[in-house]
C-alpha cells in the first residue's frame, strides 16, 4: 500500500453542494491546522449528482481535540470515539477521526476497530471503492486512495480489497452492497458478486439488529423492487427470510411479481425516507404468503382465526429477526386487518369500530399500497381514509406508573 492517491479537482462539486454546517466544521478543522474532509456518501452523491442523505466528515484531529473546537459538540462510543456536532433542526455532523485498518488476527470478524490512523488506512477500511472518496474543501480537491473514481465513472460496486475477506470481517456488507447497487444502479463487480453468493451464509454471524435495519433500510430506501430482485438473485433472501424465498421463487416467476407491484408501490410511497411504519413495510414481504395461505383454506376464516394464522405465518421470521414486538403487532394487524375490512365493509355498524382499532390507520396504508399496486381499485382505500379521518384513533392512554415502595 501507500501508493500515492489520486487528487484532482477535475469534479463537478462546489462547495456551495456541502451543507452549510459540514461546511462550517470542515473549515474550523482546517483552520486549526488539521486535515478534514467530506467521506463517504455525501462525497459519492455529489459526485453522481445526486442529494446525499447526510454528510460524514473525516479529520486528523482526535476526538478530544474536536471537542475543544466545538461547543457544540457530544463525544459518543465507547471503544471508538465519534464527535457528534450538533446544530438546529435536530441536524448533527458525524466527524470521526481516521481509522486505522483492523488488524486481521486469529477469526477474521471484525470485532475491534478502535485505532486511530491516517487518511489512507481510513480509506482502505472503508467498504466500497465508491464510498471511500475524501473531499477536501479547503483545496477543493477529491482524493481518491482506492480507485473508487473509475468505479464511479464505471457505475460498478466494488468492495475495496479482496471480497471474500472483506465480507467475512463484516457479513453486513453484502446487503450494504445490495442496497447500493439497487439505489445508485450500479453492477455489482464479478468478483464482488461470486464473494456474495459463497459467503452468503457468514450473515448468520452478522449482529442482528444490523440484519433488520438493513432490511428497512432496503424497503423505505427507494429501491425497494431492485433491492429484493438482487438480494433474490444473489440467494441472499434464502438466508435472510428463508419462507419468503420459497415461495416466492426467482424474481422471473409469476408469483414474484405481487410482491414486485408492491414494493415499487413502496418506493413511489416512501421516496428514500422512511415514510411507513416498519410494520407496514414488512407486510409487503408477507402479504404475498398470507393471501395465498387465506385463499388456499377450503372457507373463509372467521375474525377470530385471521390473528392467528397470521402470527403463525410471521413467528419464526420475527424471532429470527428479533423484530420489535410493536413492528411485529403492527405487521400482524396490517395482515389480518386487509381481511377484516372485507368483513367489516358489509356491515355499518362495525366500519366505524373498526377503525377506531388500534392499527386501522396502518391497515389503511397498507390498503393504498395494493391499491397503488393494481390489487384493488383505488376508490376502496379512498373510501376508508376518508373513513379514518372521520374516526380518529382513541388517545394512547398513559401507562400508569406502579409506585414502587421503598427499600427496607
Ligand atoms: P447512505 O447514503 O445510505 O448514508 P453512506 O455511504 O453514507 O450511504 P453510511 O452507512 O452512512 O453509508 O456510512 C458512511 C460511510 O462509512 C460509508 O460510505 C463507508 O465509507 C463507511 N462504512 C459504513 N459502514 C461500513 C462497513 N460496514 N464497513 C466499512 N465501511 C463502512
Ligand atoms: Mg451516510
Amino acid at each position: 500500500m501507500s501508493a500515492q492517491p489520486i487528487r484532482t479537482t477535475g469534479h463537478q462539486i462546489t462547495p456551495g453542494d456541502i451543507d452549510e454546517d459540514a461546511y462550517k466544521v470542515l473549515r474550523r478543522l482546517h483552520q486549526f491546522g488539521y486535515h478534514a474532509y467530506l467521506v463517504g456518501g455525501g462525497v459519492r452523491d455529489l459526485l453522481l449528482g445526486r442529494r446525499p442523505k447526510d454528510f460524514d466528515v473525516v479529520t486528523s484531529a482526535r476526538p478530544n481535540e474536536v471537542r475543544k473546537l466545538f461547543r457544540n459538540c457530544r463525544l459518543i462510543g465507547r471503544r471508538f470515539r465519534l464527535a457528534h456536532i450538533l446544530f438546529g433542526g435536530g441536524k448533527v455532523i458525524e466527524t470521526a477521526t481516521f481509522r486505522a485498518q483492523p488488524s486481521n488476527e486469529g477469526d477474521v470478524l471484525i470485532t475491534d476497530d478502535n485505532e486511530f490512523g491516517t487518511a489512507e488506512s481510513d480509506a482502505y477500511r472503508r467498504d466500497f471503492t465508491v464510498n471511500g472518496l475524501f473531499y477536501d474543501p479547503a483545496s477543493n480537491e477529491v482524493i481518491d486512495y482506492v480507485d473508487g473514481l473509475e468505479d464511479l465513472q464505471d457505475r460498478t460496486l466494488r468492495t475495496i480489497g479482496d471480497p471474500t475477506l472483506r465480507f467475512r470481517e463484516d457479513p453486513v456488507r453484502m446487503l450494504r452492497a445490495v442496497k447500493f447497487a439497487a439505489r445508485l444502479g450500479f453492477e455489482i463487480e464479478d468478483e464482488t458478486r461470486a464473494a456474495i453468493r459463497d459467503e452468503r451464509g457468514e450473515l448468520r454471524k452478522a449482529a442482528v439488529p444490523r440484519l433488520l435495519e438493513e432490511i428497512l433500510r432496503m424497503l423505505w430506501g427507494g429501491a425497494a423492487a431492485r433491492s429484493f430482485e438482487v438480494l433474490a438473485e444473489l440467494e441472499l433472501l434464502e438466508v435472510l427470510l428463508p419462507e419468503v424465498a420459497a415461495f416466492l421463487g426467482r424474481p422471473a416467476d409469476d408469483l414474484w411479481q405481487p410482491l414486485h407491484g408492491l414494493l415499487v408501490a413502496v418506493n413511489r410511497r416512501c421516496n428514500g425516507q422512511p415514510g411507513l411504519q416498519n410494520g407496514v413495510l414488512l407486510a409487503g414481504l408477507f402479504w404475498p404468503l398470507y393471501r395465498a395461505l387465506i385463499e388456499d383454506l377450503p372457507q373463509r376464516p372467521s375474525n377470530r382465526h385471521l390473528r392467528p394464522l397470521a402470527e403463525q405465518l410471521v413467528g419464526p421470521a420475527a424471532v429470527r429477526l428479533r423484530m420489535p414486538r410493536r413492528d411485529v403487532a403492527t405487521l400482524v394487524g396490517v395482515l389480518e386487518g386487509q381481511y377484516r375490512l372485507e368483513a367489516a365493509k358489509k356491515r355499518r355498524g362495525s366500519r366505524s369500530g373498526f377503525a377506531r382499532t388500534p392499527h386501522f390507520p396502518a391497515i389503511v396504508d397498507f390498503l393504498e399500497l395494493r391499491a397503488d399496486a393494481g390489487e384493488l381499485p383505488g376508490g376502496i382505500a379512498s373510501e376508508w381514509r376518508k373513513l379514518a379521518a372521520e374516526c380518529p384513533q382513541p388517545e394512547e392512554r398513559p401507562r400508569r406508573r406502579r409506585r414502587r415502595r421503598p427499600r427496607g
